[in-house]
C-alpha cells in the first residue's frame, strides 16, 4: 500500500515513510492511494488486539507482520485494563462507546499509545538513526497522551509546552508528574495560542534545524495530521460493531450510525475510513460545540473560518481549522488540484466553497449537528437521570447531535474522555455546586453519582511534581535547542 498526498497524487510513498515525514512537502496529508476490503465474518470474533493488528496489516504494508502483532497486543492489551472498545447500552437503540479506559482517560490514547512505536520501527524500516524531537503544544488532553505513548521509547525526546493557567489542575499535574528520562515539560506564559505560535516558529526555524542536525537531531510533531495518528482509529468502529451485534443492538450486516464529538475531524474521519472498507456505516453524525464551524460546512458546502473563537466546557473541540477535514474532500472530490485550490483560499481568505458535486458525496455520508454549553450541561443531566449513564462534557455534545440527527439506524456515541476529567462541570451539570480543586470535585461526583474515578487520576495529587518551570513563549526556542 502506497500513500499520496492531497495535494499531489503523483507522490507515492510507503506508510513508514508517510509516518516519518508527517506532512507532504507540498503542505497535504498523507492519504492510502486505496482502501483493503474487510473481512467482517473473519474479523467478528478476534480480541481487540487480535483486530487491531488485522486492520494495521492492510494498511502498514511494509511492516513486519509479527511487529505489528506485538506492538498491537503491548498497547490494547493490560493498559486499557481490558476495556478496549467497551461498548455500553445507554437506552434502547443508543450506545456509548467508551474510549477512555486508556492510561490519560482520554481517546487519543488510542493513537498515542501506539504511534510512537510505530514511528521507533518506521525509522528502523527506513535504516535512519537520528533522534527525533517531538515537540508538542497542547491545550490539555494530547500533552499528557503523547508524553505517555513516548516516554521510554529509544530514538526519541519529547518536549511538552501548555499555557501557564490555561489547564485544567487535573491537565496539569497529568503532565507535571510524567516519568521517563526522555520528557521535558515547560508551563508557558499566555494562552494556548501564545504556546502553539511558539511552537510552529521553532518548526520553521532553519537555524533550529541546522544546529540540531549538526548534533544528529530532528524536529518532529506528534499532531493529529499524521497518518499514524489515523489508523489506529479505524479499528474501534469495528470492534463496536460486532459487540453490537452480539448485544443484540443490531441485525448482523444492517447499518449503524455513528456520533462523534468532533475537533480536527481525525475521530469522525477514521469512521469514514471504516466504511470505505466495509462496515456497515449509515450515517457519521459530526458533532459540534459552539466552535460549529463544521455544522455549517456540512449544511451549506462553504467552510468560513471567519468567526468568534469560543472557549468551551469541551475543549478538546475548541477548533477553527479542522485539518483532517483535507483528508475528506481529496476522498470526495477525488482531485488533488480541487483540494490544493480550496485549501489555499483558506490560508488567504480564511474561507472556501466546494463544488455541488463534493458537497453531496459529503452528506451522503455525513449529518451534523451543534450544541453549546448550557445544552451540553442538560444532556449530562438527561442522561443520568433518565439512563443512569454518566458522560464528560464532550461525549455530551454527541448525545445532544444523536438526539436531534436520529433516524431509526442504532447510535454508537463515541465517548472520547472519562468525567473524571472535567469533574467540576460535571458535578455543576448535575445541580451540584462544584468545590473549587478537581480532587474534591472527583470525590464529590462519586458521592453524587457511585461511578469511580479512573485509578490514575485519583492518584495524581500524591505523585512527586517534576516539571515546574513558566517560561516566556520567546524561551521556547532555547528549550527546543536544549
Ligand atoms: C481530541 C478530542 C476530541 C476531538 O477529536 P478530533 O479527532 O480532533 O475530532 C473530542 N473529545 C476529546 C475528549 C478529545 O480529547
Amino acid at each position: 500500500m502506497q500513500y499520496q498526498s492531497t495535494r499531489n497524487p503523483d507522490l507515492s510513498i510507503s506508510s513508514s515513510e508517510a509516518i516519518v515525514r508527517g506532512l507532504g512537502p507540498d503542505g497535504g496529508l498523507f492519504v492510502p492511494e486505496s482502501f483493503p476490503h474487510a473481512d467482517l465474518e473473519g474479523w467478528k470474533g478476534l480480541s481487540y488486539p487480535a483486530l487491531a493488528e488485522k486492520v494495521l496489516e492492510g494498511f502498514l504494508t511494509d511492516y513486519d507482520a509479527a511487529f505489528l502483532r506485538d506492538a498491537a497486543e503491548k498497547t490494547y492489551g493490560d493498559a486499557f485494563g481490558g476495556k478496549a472498545g467497551n461498548l455500553v447500552r445507554v437506552h434502547d437503540g443508543l450506545y456509548a462507546l467508551e474510549l477512555w479506559h486508556g492510561p490519560t482517560c482520554a481517546f487519543k490514547d488510542y493513537a498515542l499509545q501506539l504511534m510512537p512505536k510505530l514511528l521507533v520501527q518506521a525509522k528502523k524500516n527506513l535504516g535512519r538513526h537520528e533522534t527525533t524531537r517531538i515537540l508538542v503544544a497542547t491545550s490539555g488532553d494530547t500533552g499528557k497522551a503523547a508524553l505517555a505513548g513516548y516516554a521510554g521509547l529509544e530514538g526519541i525526546e519529547i518536549e511538552v509546552f501548555y499555557p501557564n493557567a490555561g489547564t485544567s489542575e487535573i491537565q496539569r499535574l497529568q503532565m507535571a508528574t510524567q516519568q521517563g528520562d526522555n520528557v521535558a515539560v515547560y508551563a508557558v506564559e499566555g494562552n494556548f495560542d501564545d504556546a502553539q505560535t511558539g511552537v510552529k516558529r521553532v518548526f520553521g526555524d532553519a537555524e533550529v534545524a541546522k544546529a540540531l542536525e549538526a548534533r544528529n537531531i530532528r524536529l518532529s510533531s506528534a499532531n493529529s495530521i499524521n497518518w499514524g495518528r489515523l489508523v489506529p482509529q479505524i479499528v474501534y468502529y469495528f470492534y463496536s460493531y460486532f459487540r453490537l451485534v452480539e448485544q443484540g443492538g443490531v441485525q448482523w450486516g444492517n447499518p449503524v450510525d455513528f456520533c462523534v464529538p468532533t475537533g480536527n475531524f481525525g475521530d469522525i474521519l477514521a469512521g469514514y475510513y471504516a466504511k470505505r472498507m466495509g462496515l456497515p456505516v449509515g450515517k457519521l453524525i459530526c458533532a459540534s460545540n459552539k466552535n460549529n464551524v463544521l455544522t455549517d460546512f456540512i449544511r451549506t458546502g462553504t467552510y468560513d473560518a471567519r468567526r468568534t473563537f469560543y472557549k468551551t466546557t469541551s475543549p478538546s473541540m475548541d477548533i477553527l481549522i479542522s485539518s483532517n477535514l483535507e483528508r475528506l474532500l481529496y476522498h470526495l472530490s477525488g482531485s488533488a488540484e480541487k483540494v490544493r485550490g480550496w485549501m489555499q483560499d483558506l490560508a488567504k481568505n480564511g474561507v472556501y466553497t466546494v463544488d455541488a458535486q463534493t458537497l453531496a458525496a459529503v452528506q451522503e455520508n455525513f449529518a451534523c449537528a451543534c450544541a453549546d454549553d448550557a445544552q451540553g450541561a442538560a444532556q449530562i443531566h438527561e442522561r443520568f437521570a433518565q439512563d443512569g449513564y454518566l458522560c464528560d462534557t464532550h461525549t455530551a455534545i454527541a448525545f445532544c447531535a444523536a438526539d436531534s440527527c436520529r433516524d431509526g439506524a442504532p447510535v454508537v456515541v463515541l465517548s472520547t474522555a472519562s468525567p473524571f476529567k472535567f469533574p467540576r462541570d460535571v458535578l455543576a451539570a448535575l445541580g451540584e455546586i462544584a468545590p473549587e480543586s478537581d480532587f474534591a470535585a472527583m470525590a464529590a461526583l462519586t458521592a453524587r453519582t457511585g461511578c469511580q474515578a479512573p485509578q490514575s487520576l485519583k492518584v495524581l495529587d500524591s505523585l512527586p511534581v517534576r516539571f515546574n518551570t513558566v517560561i516566556t513563549p520567546a524561551e521556547i526556542r532555547d528549550a527546543a535547542l536544549k
